[in-house]
């Protein structure tokens, strides 16, 4: 934990020198365009420890949203990211509804939920934490494309296409299309928003799915209590065609968050990528 923060804040320093101050001789050799030892050495570690190219990864600094290293094949490029658009789709659902949010009894299948037994009684907190279908079903059932576009853009993501509405706007049904690059940079700018109506429930739910939730193998991995942590699963978009792709996103540590990964497994579901997000996590703060 220790050497993790001290080499964030060796990678803050050396990757972005405050604007508008005298550099000093050393924040000026680390302020050309060459990539910082630091940024260099992580993704290094990644590359070298999981050289299977079925995982991607992004890795970005929790402050600023700079990519500090990466393995992901046009992340600029649209692709269906699965649940992990449900934070956003909440914060538009509560901007038109004082931020309050119902209660809802997941029955599984029957109400159309990922897990066949449902989650019974799901809350907002919940639903994120085990990225309920059920209540996701429920809270867009009445939501338009028109109504969550502001909030989208307000995050750096591209809007659902006009039409598009209901459960396809919490990532059901792989149509609504987002960069997985402004998608990580959107979870940096969540974590800015901590302390905003909403925005609070939300993380709330990010931090139980990392405890026990889909999460939860990222926690387990790290030797620091929490992280916060969104998982989703969408049709792959790979030429070799899989069922589907598992994506996740962390954010460590969740008390003072310094480094965000997003990790994408070729033909897995989104709670299997967060075993791997852990252990990257884990390789990371070694
Ligand atoms: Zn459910």
């Amino acid at each position: 934990m220790r050497t993790f923060a001290l080499l964030l804040l060796a990678g803050v320093l050396a990757s972005s020198p405050s604007p508008g101050h005298a550099q000093s001789s050393v924040s000026d050799s680390a302020n050309d365009s060459r990539p910082s030892l630091f940024t260099q050495s992580i993704g290094r570690l990644l590359n070298d420890d999981f050289p299977n190219h079925d995982i991607s990864f992004l890795v970005l600094d929790a402050h600023t949203g700079t990519v500090l290293a990466s393995r992901w094949d046009h992340p600029e490029a649209l692709i269906p990211l699965g649940s992990l658009v449900k934070p956003f789709t909440a914060l538009a659902y509560g901007e038109r509804h004082e931020f309050k949010y119902p209660k809802h009894f997941c029955r599984g299948t029957i109400t159309g939920c990922w897990l066949p037994r449902g989650h019974g009684d799901v809350n907002l907190t919940s639903a994120i934490a085990y990225s309920c279908n059920s209540y996701f079903r429920m809270l867009t059932a009445e939501m338009t494309a028109a109504q969550v576009s502001p909030t989208a853009t307000g995050f750096g993501l591209q809007p659902p296409a006009f039409g598009i509405s209901g459960p396809a706007l919490a990532g059901l049904g792989n149509r609504w299309l987002i960069s997985p690059l402004n998608m990580a940079r959107a979870y940096v700018e969540l974590v800015r928003r901590r302390d905003q109506p909403g925005v609070r429930l939300v993380l709330a739910g990010m931090a139980q799915s990392a405890r026990q939730g889909t999460g939860a193998e990222v926690d387990r991995a790290l030797s620091y209590p929490d992280a916060f942590v969104k998982t989703g699963t969408a049709a792959c978009t790979h030429h070799q065609h899989a069922g589907g792709d598992g994506f996740t996103v962390a954010i460590a540590p969740a008390d003072q968050p310094q480094i965000l990964l997003m990790v994408r497994v070729h033909g897995v579901p989104g709670a299997r990528a967060a075993r791997i997000a852990g252990q990257m996590l884990r390789r990371i703060e070694e």
